[in-house]
């Protein structure tokens, strides 16, 4: 008997994978976590930024009956987030307050009759009567909870209104919830599973790397040149973000860039609200822009392009650098993060602590946590194992941050810390680096005569050293907690360790003075430089995607990721087929688009 093939059963969560995002396969824990809330489970999703939270929740929607309602903290990003899916052909929409009551009414009314896959709401409006007596009527496939660590007065960005959401496991308690975040520690983990009831549900916890980030540490020498010279070599034509500490510096910097011959944009809560929502557009719709921002800016902005992120200063912990660099390539392409690093910066977060409100047992959690980052800063190993340690992720040297890929020299340092700790001592613990250097290489001035202090056994101890690299020594010391800095005038003093070092007779091995602070910062791995298709045709291909993205007033990645573009550049499709298998090509996009931008490699082909 002839044997017939049986078609092989198609998995239909991939088939939406490939055919309406135009993805080839899962990332990491996606397939799982999709499958589980499919069949009715609840989840815990931990992922990093750029892990591919959404998918977990908008495929769930699509494959079961009813709508999926998405509770997202920020009003004025949900509008691109609706776009980017209606461009895909999946019908979502948002209910906010800044939408007229006609379309509101529209939403609620074609929810009612199932025409929609995808409700996007803030907390509030979710607890509305109305809108819970609606979802009362309405057949609800999911409820996903995006940015969950709202919930959490641990976590660093608790909205009391999320809060509240604990009602939905009374209320629906049969409808699957899905919490997302990328936020890490274990005290906001469990708030979250116990607020939204999740024990029942899976966890499920990806590893933290984003290996497509590049690393860099430079101490501060002149950070604007430091700064000016990273994007230049390796970002002139990117978008990009530049932290700084104070509103003022934003405006500053903003200014410096644009003097610079840059479109560089201010952003922090001091600027009118319409002027901020006007920059954040701006960054997330035009390309080549630099965010210059507080940490005011970048919750929930999922703006995959962004190639760099450069902090002026240091942050504020780990979990805040981790989290603020992790803006920068969420699309998987190359990006690189740059943090400019010096003494003064450090006493500045430890002012800040001091003068929080926060109780005195928290204020010591946060000087720990700055005691880590100052670590970070100062190790000679992979930045990345330190940052994954932190995160307790294990990982081996990355090749891919400064201190793989240049390591940096050390010295034997016992004695130089041994005559720097005198010092501290001597001049009775008081001092900060600056005056403590001179006394080491013997500089005397006026307020020194006034001390006695050039009179020291001490003084000119460490005429061997130079100021930079007594400076270095200084910062290693208050990193690996031998001294400590006064919050208010930024006096030294020695720690117990510091005392013990001295009365022990430790050994300690330093990093050298940091001399390629004056060269390029980092490892030049912009996205530009691994793209090796044709560079014109991306060109070309780019600005017809700004032209469309500007006639529908959208962000352009939301017509196209860079990563399709540079897929079409390399591949250079002449048949419809053939552009349907270009990554992120999927059923409603190839409809839409894929004979413009057929058209764009063919002209480009014949010329
Ligand atoms: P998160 O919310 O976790 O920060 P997103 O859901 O915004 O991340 O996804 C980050 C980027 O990765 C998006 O540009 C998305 O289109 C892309 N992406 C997600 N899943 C996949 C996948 N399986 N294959 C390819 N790209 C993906
Ligand atoms: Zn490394």
């Amino acid at each position: 008997m002839p044997q017939t093939l049986q078609p092989r059963a198609v998995d239909p969560a991939l088939h939406i994978l490939q055919k309406t995002y135009g993805f080839d396969a899962f990332r990491g824990t996606q397939g799982q976590v999709i499958e589980h809330v499919t069949a009715g489970g609840h989840a815990f999703v931990l992922m990093p930024t750029g892990g591919g939270k959404s998918l977990c929740y908008q495929i769930p929607s699509l494959l079961r009956a009813g709508v999926g309602i998405v509770i997202s903290p920020l009003i004025a990003l949900m509008q691109n987030q609706v776009d980017a899916l209606k461009e895909l052909g999946i019908r979502a929409a948002a209910i906010n307050s800044s939408m007229t009551g006609g379309s509101i009414a529209s939403t609620k009314d074609a929810m009612l009759r199932g025409l929609i896959d995808l409700v996007y709401v803030a907390p509030e409006r979710l607890l509305m009567d109305d809108f819970l007596a609606l979802l009362d009527e309405v057949p609800v496939a999911l409820f996903a909870i995006d940015e969950a660590h709202c919930v959490s007065q641990w976590g660093h960005d608790f909205r009391p209104h999320y809060k509240q959401l604990s009602l939905l496991a009374q209320r629906y308690p049969q409808i699957p919830r899905i919490a997302l975040t990328a936020t890490a520690d274990a005290p906001t983990r469990q708030d979250i599973i116990d607020c939204l009831q999740l024990q029942e549900g899976r966890a499920f916890i990806a590893g933290f790397d984003r290996p497509n980030i590049h690393y860099s540490i430079a101490s501060k020498d002149n950070a604007r040149a430091q700064v000016l010279r990273f994007i230049k070599d390796n970002h002139a034509e990117d978008s990009g973000i530049v932290y700084c500490l104070s509103r003022k510096l934003v405006e500053e910097t903003a200014d410096w860039l644009c003097a610079e011959g840059f479109n560089a944009l201010p952003y922090h809560a001091g600027l009118p609200a319409d002027k901020r929502t006007d920059n954040q557009q701006r960054f997330l719709k035009e390309e080549k822009i630099i965010m210059v921002a507080t940490i005011a800016f970048g919750m929930g902005i999922d703006k995959p392009d962004v190639r760099f992120v450069a902090h002026m200063t240091i942050p504020k912990n780990i979990e805040a650098y981790y989290q603020e660099t992790g803006r920068a390539g969420r699309d998987g392409l190359p990006a690189n993060a740059l943090m400019i690093y010096g003494a003064q910066d450090a006493a500045m977060q430890r002012n800040f602590i001091e003068e929080s409100n926060a109780p005195p047992a928290q204020k010591r959690i946060e000087h720990q946590k700055l005691n880590a980052l100052l670590g970070l800063c100062e190790t000679v190993g992979c930045r990345r194992q330190v940052i994954l340690d932190y995160f307790g992720d294990h990982a081996t040297p990355c090749g891919n941050c400064d201190t793989c890929q240049t390591p940096p020299e050390t010295f034997d340092g016992t004695i130089a810390a041994q005559k720097a700790l005198s010092v501290v001592y001597r001049t009775e613990q008081r001092f900060g680096i600056g005056y403590l250097t001179d006394v080491l290489i013997g500089k005397t001035d006026e307020r020194m005569q006034r001390f006695g202090h050039d009179k020291l056994s001490t003084f000119g101890i460490g005429a061997d050293l130079g100021k930079a690299e007594w400076q270095a020594v200084f910062r290693q010391l208050i990193a690996f907690n031998l001294l400590a800095a006064e919050v208010e005038h930024g006096g030294l003093r020695l720690t117990d360790q510091g005392m013990a070092f001295l009365r022990e007779k430790k050994s300690l091995r330093l990093r050298k003075a940091d001399k390629r602070q004056t060269k390029s910062t980092t490892g030049r791995r912009s996205a530009a430089v691994d793209f090796t298709g044709d560079e014109s045709l991306l060109r070309a291909l780019k600005e017809t995607r700004m032209e469309l993205a500007r006639a529908q007033n959208v962000p352009p990645y939301v017509i196209f990721h860079d990563k399709t573009l540079h897929d079409m550049a390399t591949v250079k499709p002449d048949t419809m087929a053939l552009m349907a298998a270009i990554h992120g090509v999927g059923y409603s996009k190839l409809e839409k688009y894929g004979a413009v931008f057929l058209k764009v490699v063919a002209q480009h082909l014949k010329d």
